[in-house]
Protein backbone atom coordinates (compact mmCIF):
# COMPACT_ATOMS: atom_id res chain seq x y z
CA UNK A 1 0.00 0.00 0.00
CA UNK A 2 1.68 3.87 -1.22
CA UNK A 3 -0.20 6.91 0.29
CA UNK A 4 0.23 8.75 -2.28
CA UNK A 5 0.98 12.78 -2.72
CA UNK A 6 0.52 14.12 0.15
CA UNK A 7 2.97 16.55 2.47
CA UNK A 8 4.72 14.64 4.99
CA UNK A 9 5.21 16.02 8.64
CA UNK A 10 6.52 14.79 11.24
CA UNK A 11 9.06 15.99 14.41
CA UNK A 12 12.08 16.97 11.34
CA UNK A 13 9.99 19.08 9.73
CA UNK A 14 7.89 18.45 6.18
CA UNK A 15 8.68 17.04 3.05
CA UNK A 16 6.99 16.36 -0.26
CA UNK A 17 6.63 12.46 -0.44
CA UNK A 18 4.90 9.06 -1.10
CA UNK A 19 4.78 6.83 2.07
CA UNK A 20 5.01 2.58 1.43
CA UNK A 21 2.64 0.82 4.22
CA UNK A 22 3.67 -3.02 4.44
CA UNK A 23 2.79 -5.96 7.00
CA UNK A 24 2.15 -3.36 9.57
CA UNK A 25 5.09 -0.94 8.92
CA UNK A 26 7.18 2.00 6.86
CA UNK A 27 8.73 0.76 4.49
CA UNK A 28 9.93 3.45 2.24
CA UNK A 29 9.20 6.84 1.88
CA UNK A 30 10.27 8.79 -1.68
CA UNK A 31 8.86 10.00 -4.70
CA UNK A 32 6.90 8.56 -7.27
CA UNK A 33 6.43 5.50 -5.58
CA UNK A 34 3.65 2.69 -6.81
CA UNK A 35 1.66 0.27 -4.76
CA UNK A 36 -1.29 -2.49 -5.68
CA UNK A 37 -3.40 0.05 -3.33
CA UNK A 38 -2.85 3.57 -3.37
CA UNK A 39 -4.10 5.83 -0.84
CA UNK A 40 -5.22 9.46 -2.11
CA UNK A 41 -3.00 12.07 0.07
CA UNK A 42 -2.72 15.08 -2.38
CA UNK A 43 -3.45 18.65 -1.24
CA UNK A 44 -3.32 16.55 2.56
CA UNK A 45 -1.00 16.37 5.07
CA UNK A 46 0.49 12.77 6.39
CA UNK A 47 1.40 12.94 9.52
CA UNK A 48 2.14 10.76 12.47
CA UNK A 49 -1.34 9.66 14.32
CA UNK A 50 -2.73 11.76 16.83
CA UNK A 51 -2.50 11.41 20.40
CA UNK A 52 -5.33 12.44 23.14
CA UNK A 53 -3.98 12.14 26.40
CA UNK A 54 -7.36 12.45 27.91
CA UNK A 55 -10.41 10.73 26.64
CA UNK A 56 -13.58 9.20 28.89
CA UNK A 57 -14.95 6.41 27.22
CA UNK A 58 -16.76 5.24 30.42
CA UNK A 59 -16.87 1.53 29.63
CA UNK A 60 -17.53 -0.77 32.23
CA UNK A 61 -20.18 1.19 33.85
CA UNK A 62 -21.84 3.61 31.34
CA UNK A 63 -21.92 2.60 28.24
CA UNK A 64 -24.75 4.35 27.44
CA UNK A 65 -22.93 7.83 26.95
CA UNK A 66 -19.84 5.51 25.39
CA UNK A 67 -18.04 1.82 24.66
CA UNK A 68 -14.49 1.52 23.79
CA UNK A 69 -15.76 0.24 20.52
CA UNK A 70 -17.93 3.98 19.72
CA UNK A 71 -15.11 6.05 21.40
CA UNK A 72 -12.29 4.14 19.66
CA UNK A 73 -14.72 4.62 16.38
CA UNK A 74 -14.78 8.19 17.00
CA UNK A 75 -10.90 8.58 17.92
CA UNK A 76 -9.90 7.09 14.40
CA UNK A 77 -12.54 9.39 12.45
CA UNK A 78 -10.91 12.15 14.05
CA UNK A 79 -7.47 10.85 13.40
CA UNK A 80 -6.50 9.74 16.47
CA UNK A 81 -4.14 6.15 16.63
CA UNK A 82 -4.03 6.19 20.62
CA UNK A 83 -6.24 7.63 23.19
CA UNK A 84 -5.27 7.62 27.50
CA UNK A 85 -8.80 6.45 28.75
CA UNK A 86 -9.77 8.18 31.80
CA UNK A 87 -10.36 6.00 34.85
CA UNK A 88 -13.61 7.21 35.75
CA UNK A 89 -14.99 4.35 35.18
CA UNK A 90 -17.88 2.29 37.22
CA UNK A 91 -16.20 0.92 38.51
CA UNK A 92 -12.98 2.76 38.52
CA UNK A 93 -10.06 2.32 37.08
CA UNK A 94 -8.21 1.39 40.38
CA UNK A 95 -6.55 -1.61 40.31
CA UNK A 96 -5.08 -4.49 37.75
CA UNK A 97 -8.00 -6.54 37.48
CA UNK A 98 -10.33 -3.83 35.88
CA UNK A 99 -6.95 -2.37 34.21
CA UNK A 100 -6.20 -5.75 32.36
CA UNK A 101 -10.20 -5.89 31.88
CA UNK A 102 -10.30 -2.33 29.90
CA UNK A 103 -7.12 -3.21 28.08
CA UNK A 104 -8.49 -7.12 26.73
CA UNK A 105 -11.98 -4.86 25.63
CA UNK A 106 -9.51 -2.88 23.78
CA UNK A 107 -7.97 -5.31 21.81
CA UNK A 108 -10.52 -4.89 18.72
CA UNK A 109 -10.73 -1.28 19.12
CA UNK A 110 -9.91 0.93 16.05
CA UNK A 111 -6.88 2.89 17.74
CA UNK A 112 -5.07 2.03 20.89
CA UNK A 113 -6.27 2.17 23.95
CA UNK A 114 -4.02 2.81 26.90
CA UNK A 115 -5.72 2.48 30.72
CA UNK A 116 -4.52 5.31 33.03
CA UNK A 117 -4.40 3.87 36.35
CA UNK A 118 -6.18 6.23 39.40
CA UNK A 119 -4.26 7.28 42.35
CA UNK A 120 -6.73 6.42 45.28
CA UNK A 121 -8.57 3.78 45.74
CA UNK A 122 -11.87 4.34 44.84
CA UNK A 123 -10.68 7.57 43.32
CA UNK A 124 -12.00 9.20 47.07
CA UNK A 125 -8.39 11.07 47.53
CA UNK A 126 -7.52 9.08 50.84
CA UNK A 127 -5.43 5.94 50.19
CA UNK A 128 -3.11 5.10 47.29
CA UNK A 129 -4.43 2.58 44.73
CA UNK A 130 -1.99 -0.04 43.58
CA UNK A 131 0.24 2.26 41.61
CA UNK A 132 3.47 -0.31 41.30
CA UNK A 133 0.70 -3.71 40.21
CA UNK A 134 -1.03 -1.05 37.16
CA UNK A 135 1.94 0.19 36.22
CA UNK A 136 3.69 -3.43 35.90
CA UNK A 137 0.47 -3.82 33.34
CA UNK A 138 2.35 -0.76 31.26
CA UNK A 139 0.13 1.61 32.84
CA UNK A 140 2.09 5.54 32.83
CA UNK A 141 -0.43 7.90 33.50
CA UNK A 142 -1.77 8.09 36.62
CA UNK A 143 -4.59 10.77 37.48
CA UNK A 144 -7.88 10.75 39.86
CA UNK A 145 -9.39 12.50 36.91
CA UNK A 146 -13.17 14.11 37.42
CA UNK A 147 -11.89 14.54 41.17
CA UNK A 148 -8.75 16.50 42.45
CA UNK A 149 -6.22 14.86 44.80
CA UNK A 150 -7.20 17.11 47.09
CA UNK A 151 -5.05 15.98 50.50
CA UNK A 152 -1.51 17.53 50.05
CA UNK A 153 -0.15 14.74 51.84
CA UNK A 154 -1.61 11.95 49.70
CA UNK A 155 -0.48 13.74 46.28
CA UNK A 156 2.80 13.96 47.80
CA UNK A 157 2.82 9.77 49.11
CA UNK A 158 1.42 9.54 45.25
CA UNK A 159 4.72 11.14 43.67
CA UNK A 160 7.03 9.66 46.14
CA UNK A 161 6.16 6.24 45.56
CA UNK A 162 5.87 7.25 41.10
CA UNK A 163 9.39 8.36 41.82
CA UNK A 164 10.14 4.54 41.65
CA UNK A 165 7.65 3.45 38.64
CA UNK A 166 9.86 4.49 35.34
CA UNK A 167 7.74 6.81 33.14
CA UNK A 168 5.20 7.36 35.59
CA UNK A 169 3.00 10.72 35.78
CA UNK A 170 0.82 11.89 38.03
CA UNK A 171 -1.92 13.86 36.68
CA UNK A 172 -3.83 16.04 38.50
CA UNK A 173 -7.84 17.42 38.40
CA UNK A 174 -6.78 20.73 39.36
CA UNK A 175 -10.07 22.09 41.23
CA UNK A 176 -9.88 23.03 44.95
CA UNK A 177 -13.57 21.03 45.82
CA UNK A 178 -14.29 23.33 48.76
CA UNK A 179 -13.71 26.61 45.96
CA UNK A 180 -15.14 25.24 43.03
CA UNK A 181 -18.84 24.65 44.29
CA UNK A 182 -20.83 26.37 41.29
CA UNK A 183 -21.13 25.72 37.89
CA UNK A 184 -19.38 28.12 35.62
CA UNK A 185 -16.30 30.46 35.68
CA UNK A 186 -17.20 32.89 38.63
CA UNK A 187 -16.65 36.30 37.35
CA UNK A 188 -18.45 39.35 35.30
CA UNK A 189 -20.88 36.68 33.71
CA UNK A 190 -21.88 34.08 36.34
CA UNK A 191 -23.24 37.35 38.16
CA UNK A 192 -25.12 38.79 35.24
CA UNK A 193 -26.79 35.18 35.09
CA UNK A 194 -27.27 34.58 38.39
CA UNK A 195 -25.40 30.77 38.59
CA UNK A 196 -23.29 30.18 41.32
CA UNK A 197 -19.72 29.96 40.02
CA UNK A 198 -16.26 28.18 40.17
CA UNK A 199 -13.26 31.00 40.69
CA UNK A 200 -10.05 30.87 38.35
CA UNK A 201 -8.38 30.87 41.88
CA UNK A 202 -9.89 27.02 42.11
CA UNK A 203 -7.50 25.54 40.08
CA UNK A 204 -4.66 27.91 40.38
CA UNK A 205 -4.26 27.01 44.08
CA UNK A 206 -3.81 23.59 43.01
CA UNK A 207 -1.39 24.16 40.18
CA UNK A 208 0.85 25.96 42.73
CA UNK A 209 0.56 23.55 45.46
CA UNK A 210 1.87 20.72 42.97
CA UNK A 211 4.40 22.51 41.50
CA UNK A 212 5.62 22.90 45.03
CA UNK A 213 5.59 19.19 45.90
CA UNK A 214 7.00 17.92 42.16
CA UNK A 215 9.79 20.03 43.18
CA UNK A 216 9.94 18.75 46.52
CA UNK A 217 9.74 14.58 45.33
CA UNK A 218 11.66 15.25 42.04
CA UNK A 219 8.33 13.14 40.53
CA UNK A 220 6.87 14.74 37.33
CA UNK A 221 3.25 16.29 37.44
CA UNK A 222 0.97 16.62 34.61
CA UNK A 223 -1.94 19.23 34.65
CA UNK A 224 -4.95 18.23 32.81
CA UNK A 225 -7.33 20.76 31.30
CA UNK A 226 -5.45 24.28 31.99
CA UNK A 227 -7.80 26.97 31.73
CA UNK A 228 -6.66 30.00 33.51
CA UNK A 229 -4.16 32.83 32.56
CA UNK A 230 -2.95 32.22 36.51
CA UNK A 231 -2.37 28.61 35.98
CA UNK A 232 -0.70 29.21 33.10
CA UNK A 233 1.77 31.85 34.44
CA UNK A 234 2.32 29.35 37.50
CA UNK A 235 2.96 26.90 34.80
CA UNK A 236 5.55 28.69 33.24
CA UNK A 237 7.53 29.78 36.46
CA UNK A 238 7.79 26.55 37.54
CA UNK A 239 9.65 25.76 34.25
CA UNK A 240 11.68 28.34 34.03
CA UNK A 241 13.04 27.02 37.57
CA UNK A 242 13.38 23.35 35.96
CA UNK A 243 10.36 22.15 37.79
CA UNK A 244 9.76 18.64 36.51
CA UNK A 245 5.81 20.05 35.10
CA UNK A 246 3.67 19.54 32.05
CA UNK A 247 0.20 20.73 31.38
CA UNK A 248 -2.41 19.37 29.08
CA UNK A 249 -5.09 22.38 27.59
CA UNK A 250 -8.53 21.24 26.07
CA UNK A 251 -9.58 22.83 22.75
CA UNK A 252 -13.20 24.11 24.23
CA UNK A 253 -10.54 26.18 26.68
CA UNK A 254 -8.89 27.93 23.48
CA UNK A 255 -12.68 28.64 21.60
CA UNK A 256 -15.15 29.45 23.94
CA UNK A 257 -15.43 31.99 26.69
CA UNK A 258 -17.78 31.93 29.91
CA UNK A 259 -20.07 34.42 27.75
CA UNK A 260 -20.83 31.27 26.02
CA UNK A 261 -22.74 30.24 29.03
CA UNK A 262 -25.38 33.24 28.26
CA UNK A 263 -27.51 31.15 26.42
CA UNK A 264 -28.04 29.02 29.46
CA UNK A 265 -27.26 25.80 27.29
CA UNK A 266 -26.08 22.75 29.72
CA UNK A 267 -23.90 22.04 26.41
CA UNK A 268 -21.51 24.44 27.57
CA UNK A 269 -21.44 23.17 30.83
CA UNK A 270 -18.12 21.70 31.36
CA UNK A 271 -15.24 21.33 34.59
CA UNK A 272 -12.97 23.17 34.94
CA UNK A 273 -15.35 25.86 33.29
CA UNK A 274 -15.38 27.93 29.75
CA UNK A 275 -12.87 31.70 31.44
CA UNK A 276 -12.51 34.82 30.11
CA UNK A 277 -11.27 36.21 26.76
CA UNK A 278 -8.16 36.87 28.75
CA UNK A 279 -7.77 33.15 29.81
CA UNK A 280 -8.31 32.20 26.33
CA UNK A 281 -5.45 34.13 24.76
CA UNK A 282 -3.38 33.36 27.52
CA UNK A 283 -4.10 29.50 27.02
CA UNK A 284 -3.11 30.41 23.35
CA UNK A 285 -0.12 31.90 24.37
CA UNK A 286 0.77 28.94 26.59
CA UNK A 287 0.51 26.71 23.63
CA UNK A 288 2.38 28.95 21.24
CA UNK A 289 5.42 29.13 23.94
CA UNK A 290 5.57 25.75 25.11
CA UNK A 291 4.00 25.93 28.69
CA UNK A 292 1.25 23.99 27.95
CA UNK A 293 2.83 20.73 26.33
CA UNK A 294 0.11 18.94 24.69
CA UNK A 295 -3.79 19.36 23.48
CA UNK A 296 -6.03 16.88 24.59
CA UNK A 297 -9.88 16.69 24.15
CA UNK A 298 -11.37 16.05 27.47
CA UNK A 299 -13.99 14.01 25.74
CA UNK A 300 -16.54 13.38 27.82
CA UNK A 301 -19.60 11.82 26.22
CA UNK A 302 -22.82 11.96 28.50
CA UNK A 303 -26.61 10.37 27.98
CA UNK A 304 -28.92 13.06 26.40
CA UNK A 305 -31.21 12.78 29.53
CA UNK A 306 -28.41 14.34 31.84
CA UNK A 307 -27.76 17.31 29.60
CA UNK A 308 -31.27 18.04 28.94
CA UNK A 309 -32.03 19.45 32.59
CA UNK A 310 -31.17 22.97 33.75
CA UNK A 311 -27.58 24.42 33.44
CA UNK A 312 -27.03 23.76 37.41
CA UNK A 313 -28.48 20.18 36.77
CA UNK A 314 -27.07 18.94 33.80
CA UNK A 315 -23.52 16.93 34.26
CA UNK A 316 -19.98 18.60 33.06
CA UNK A 317 -18.05 17.71 29.92
CA UNK A 318 -18.45 17.72 25.93
CA UNK A 319 -17.54 15.51 23.29
CA UNK A 320 -14.17 16.29 21.70
CA UNK A 321 -12.19 13.35 19.73
CA UNK A 322 -14.38 14.31 15.99
CA UNK A 323 -13.56 18.19 16.55
CA UNK A 324 -9.95 18.41 18.38
CA UNK A 325 -8.21 18.78 15.01
CA UNK A 326 -10.66 20.92 13.64
CA UNK A 327 -10.95 23.71 16.56
CA UNK A 328 -7.12 23.72 16.58
CA UNK A 329 -6.58 24.18 13.09
CA UNK A 330 -9.60 26.96 13.48
CA UNK A 331 -8.55 28.92 16.46
CA UNK A 332 -4.22 28.33 16.43
CA UNK A 333 -4.00 27.86 12.81
CA UNK A 334 -6.04 30.12 11.29
CA UNK A 335 -5.86 32.84 13.64
CA UNK A 336 -2.15 33.00 13.37
CA UNK A 337 -0.59 31.38 16.75
CA UNK A 338 1.32 28.71 15.47
CA UNK A 339 1.48 26.65 12.56
CA UNK A 340 -0.16 23.21 10.83
CA UNK A 341 3.22 21.55 11.89
CA UNK A 342 3.42 22.91 15.47
CA UNK A 343 -0.45 22.23 16.08
CA UNK A 344 0.40 18.64 15.25
CA UNK A 345 3.35 18.16 17.79
CA UNK A 346 0.67 19.12 20.18
CA UNK A 347 -1.79 16.62 19.19
CA UNK A 348 1.14 13.87 18.06
CA UNK A 349 4.56 13.58 19.10
CA UNK A 350 4.79 15.92 22.44
CA UNK A 351 1.74 13.40 23.63
CA UNK A 352 2.92 10.31 22.72
CA UNK A 353 6.72 11.20 23.91
CA UNK A 354 4.75 12.17 26.68
CA UNK A 355 2.91 9.34 27.63
CA UNK A 356 5.74 6.89 26.95
CA UNK A 357 4.37 5.25 23.79
CA UNK A 358 6.95 4.42 21.37
CA UNK A 359 5.03 3.37 18.64
CA UNK A 360 2.82 6.35 17.92
CA UNK A 361 4.37 9.82 16.99
CA UNK A 362 7.07 8.42 15.63
CA UNK A 363 9.24 10.07 12.71
CA UNK A 364 7.61 8.62 9.23
CA UNK A 365 10.69 6.57 8.39
CA UNK A 366 11.55 3.02 7.19
CA UNK A 367 10.87 0.65 9.70
CA UNK A 368 8.48 2.46 12.10
CA UNK A 369 5.06 1.27 12.77
CA UNK A 370 2.63 2.35 10.72
CA UNK A 371 0.06 4.65 12.91
CA UNK A 372 -0.95 7.60 10.62
CA UNK A 373 -3.47 9.96 9.70
CA UNK A 374 -3.90 11.70 6.10
CA UNK A 375 -5.23 15.72 7.23
CA UNK A 376 -7.40 17.98 4.53
CA UNK A 377 -5.97 20.83 6.29
CA UNK A 378 -8.69 23.00 3.58
CA UNK A 379 -12.12 20.70 4.15
CA UNK A 380 -14.87 23.17 5.26
CA UNK A 381 -17.93 20.95 6.92
CA UNK A 382 -20.80 21.47 9.19
CA UNK A 383 -20.95 19.41 11.95
CA UNK A 384 -23.90 17.06 12.55
CA UNK A 385 -24.30 15.92 15.94
CA UNK A 386 -26.82 13.37 14.47
CA UNK A 387 -23.66 12.12 12.74
CA UNK A 388 -20.99 11.19 15.11
CA UNK A 389 -19.64 7.86 16.14
CA UNK A 390 -19.77 8.86 19.47
CA UNK A 391 -23.10 7.18 21.28
CA UNK A 392 -23.90 10.21 22.73
CA UNK A 393 -24.12 13.91 21.14
CA UNK A 394 -23.36 16.27 24.73
CA UNK A 395 -21.75 18.99 21.65
CA UNK A 396 -22.16 22.67 21.33
CA UNK A 397 -20.61 22.33 17.98
CA UNK A 398 -23.77 21.20 15.77
CA UNK A 399 -24.32 23.44 13.02
CA UNK A 400 -21.04 24.90 12.80
CA UNK A 401 -18.65 25.37 10.34
CA UNK A 402 -15.56 24.02 10.59
CA UNK A 403 -12.29 23.93 8.87
CA UNK A 404 -9.83 21.00 9.07
CA UNK A 405 -10.83 17.15 8.95
CA UNK A 406 -8.68 13.94 8.99
CA UNK A 407 -9.36 12.14 6.22
CA UNK A 408 -7.66 8.84 6.41
CA UNK A 409 -5.95 6.30 9.30
CA UNK A 410 -3.49 4.19 9.51
CA UNK A 411 -3.39 2.03 12.11
CA UNK A 412 -0.64 -0.68 12.67
CA UNK A 413 -0.65 -0.87 9.13
CA UNK A 414 -4.33 -1.26 8.71
CA UNK A 415 -6.99 1.43 6.55
CA UNK A 416 -8.98 2.12 9.75
CA UNK A 417 -11.10 5.13 8.23
CA UNK A 418 -11.07 6.02 4.30
CA UNK A 419 -12.00 9.04 2.95
CA UNK A 420 -13.96 9.76 6.17
CA UNK A 421 -15.43 6.56 7.21
CA UNK A 422 -14.93 4.35 9.23
CA UNK A 423 -13.59 0.79 7.82
CA UNK A 424 -15.01 -1.67 10.00
ZN1 LIG B 1 -10.71 16.50 34.64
Amino acid sequence: MVIRGGLVVDINGERKADVRVEVGKVTEVGTKLRGDREIDASGCVVSPGLVDMHVHLREPGMEEAETIETGSRAAALGGFTAVIAMPNTEPPQDDPIIISAVKARAQTALCDVYPAGAITKQREGLELAPMGEMHSLGVRIFTDDGACVASAGVMRSALQYARSLPGAIVAQHAEDETLATGHMHEGEWSSRLGIPGRPAEAEEIIVARDCILAAQTGTPVHFLHLSTAGSVAIVRAAKAQGIPVTAEAAPHHFTFTDESCATFDPLFKVNPPLRTKDDVAAVKAGLADGTIDVIASDHAPHPTETKERTFEEASPGMLGLETALALGISELVDAGVMTLTELLALMSWSPARLSGLADHGATIEKGVTANLCVIDPNLEWVLDPANLASRAQNTPMGGRKLKGKNRHTILRGEVVVLDGQATR
